[in-house]
């Protein structure tokens, strides 16, 4: 059968969830038996998201082969089993890089180099490089607003794609927002008729037309849209905003009959729709046998997304564990002015996630300190693992002015270090070590218990390492090695062997979480929270604040 593409823009507004509803997409035609690709088209000139500021962009979603992407490839991960590989995630930097490079290979012959046909016939081709043989439907989403001057060149290239694959191999699906204004007391679908406008000036004519909103559409506001926009009135589909879980967006979409609508569109042999096991999850979250708080020390900015995948994933240990996860912002530079005793005392956990940048160190190692010392659940990772290594360094194995090299480099113990391979880098662009990396594991440990097996692989993206000079000291004193490169020699989880729980991990495991399966370590941290609370009848409850 040949592969069908399905496109996904946006219009009206940034942040409408894009990424949550073409991810939901993906997710409801793979439960139709479809084989599914889902891929981001991201207009900014930055070649990859690796060097925007998390506090901006919101986190770097890092894959197994390496590569640094939008954090919208994490929604598609947790959704569906669409495999992600560098081909998942272009940017207009490297669509630019990829056609200057040709030019200056002298591949275009002589020819003057232009956005149209060149820029766009390279857009093209890196959606069509999804579309194998074994490929039922392309997920292309493309980012950023209808009427930005950067989309431009890729909505004209999905325009064009159509004529190349045939119409009927098509489908534009544009996600629009239909505010309510409270003073008129009614929806207003002018915005929606605008930006559709905006498509059909260039050529692209939605066949479906998805709207965000606080509020139910009435018939008349779909129809009126409908009318206005050129779409069947089954094509005007709701989505209403989510309060409880982002895991009920499919069904809200299947309750509007976007799944049904797309396979007839597009005419997919698709089987009959089964989410058992997304009404499992459902079930779960709805009905949690325990309720905890955990508290995540680190950086914050309004509005940020810089910790989504270790949110999601606390949330997917909590549903594995039948618990609600309560989930606590905590400024790390709040912790050097307060202390940890007033900011953290009642939590049933205490996570440290990875960052760069000396700013709020101190915090983070206090807040470890406390962890360590009251017998607090702690997961770590990466940065958070190499603060518990200074913290430990300096209150276990008594080494005054531990430190990393990475913040103070005339530290007399720099127990975290360069790689020896990142000691001649000065390029920031993708030159960390990326991406899945081996792991063993020791029998004996927490990280063993969770993951059943000896040899686990999980992604990574840092430039420094626990210095192994100082592995012996380390052990006399209690710490536990128990995960290490499969050579021995660079170590990738350390544990307390005087501790209910506390496991730091050099690598990412946020981003292999799903919904439906929970990573195991962020698993046993949930699960020893559970127990904590369970037992500690004299918690306090921390307030909301
Ligand atoms: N800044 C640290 C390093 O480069 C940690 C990175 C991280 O937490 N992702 O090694």
């Amino acid at each position: 059968m040949t592969t069908k593409y399905i496109f996904v823009t946006g219009g009206v507004v940034s942040s409408l969830g894009k990424g949550l509803t073409s991810a939901s997409i993906g997710m409801l035609l793979e439960h139709r038996g479809l084989r599914v690709r889902m891929q981001k088209l991201d207009p900014y000139i930055n070649v990859d998201p690796g060097t925007m500021s998390p506090f901006q962009h919101g986190e770097v979603y890092v894959l197994d082969d390496g590569s640094e992407t939008d954090l919208d490839l994490g929604h598609y991960e947790r959704f569906t089993e669409s495999p992600l590989t560098r081909d998942s995630n272009y940017t207009t930097g490297q669509i630019y890089q990829a056609v200057i490079n040709k030019e200056r290979r002298g591949e275009f012959l002589g020819k003057t180099v232009q956005v149209i046909p060149h820029i766009t016939d390279e857009i093209k081709s890196v959606i069509r490089k999804l579309g194998e043989d074994d490929v039922d439907v392309v997920i292309t989403e493309i980012g950023g607003t209808v009427g930005d001057i950067e989309s431009q060149p890729f909505l004209e290239a999905i325009r064009q794609f159509s004529l190349d694959v045939g119409k009927e191999n098509c489908l534009y699906i544009h996600l629009t927002l239909v505010p309510y204004l409270k003073a008129a007391g009614e929806l207003k679908t002018k915005p929606t008729q605008h930006s559709v406008g905006q498509l059909r000036e260039i050529g692209i004519q939605p066949h479906i037309l998805i709207c965000r909103t606080e509020r139910s559409l009435s018939r008349g506001d779909r129809e009126k849209i409908a009318l206005f926009c050129n779409v069947p009135l089954e094509a005007v589909i709701e989505e209403k905003d989510k309060d409880f879980s982002i895991y009920e967006v499919p069904f809200s979409l299947v309750d509007n009959g976007l799944d049904e609508l797309i396979v007839d569109q597009l005419g997919l042999d698709a089987g009959t729709l089964v989410l058992d096991d997304w009404h499992e999850l459902m079930r779960r979250l709805r009905n949690p046998q325990h309720e905890i708080s955990i508290a995540v020390v680190g950086k914050y900015a309004a509005h940020c997304d810089a910790y989504k995948s270790i949110y999601e994933a606390l949330d997917h240990a909590g549903i594995a564990n039948e618990a609600q996860v309560r989930i606590q912002p905590i400024q790390s530079e709040d912790i050097e002015r307060e202390g940890p005793q007033r900011l953290l005392s009642g939590y049933d956990g205490v996570l440290v996630p990875g960052g760069f940048g000396e700013r709020g160190i101190e915090g983070k190692v206090q807040a470890i300190e406390y962890a360590r010392s009251k017998g607090i659940p702690f997961l770590g990772i990466c940065l958070g693992m190499q603060c518990a290594v200074i913290e430990f360094a300096r209150h276990v194995v008594g080494l005054a002015g531990a430190h990393s090299s990475e913040f103070d480099k005339d530290t007399p113990h720099p127990v975290i270090c360069l790689l020896d391979e990142q000691k001649s880098i000065t390029d920031k662009g993708g030159t960390m070590r990326l991406g899945a990396q081996p792991c063993r594991l020791a029998i004996d440990s927490k990280a063993y218990e969770g993951y059943g097996a000896e040899d686990i692989s999980e992604r990574h993206r840092h430039r420094y390492e626990f210095n192994n000079v100082y592995r012996t000291q380390f052990e006399a004193h209690g710490m536990k090695f128990v995960g290490t490169s499969p050579d021995g020699m660079l170590v990738e989880i350390v544990e307390l062997a005087e501790h209910p729980w506390f496991v730091a991990v050099q690598f990412h495991p946020e981003f292999k979480s799903k919904p439906t399966l929970a990573q195991p370590l962020f698993a046993g941290f949930i699960e020893a929270a559970v127990q904590r609370r369970s037992t500690a009848a004299d918690v306090a409850v921390p307030s909301d604040e």
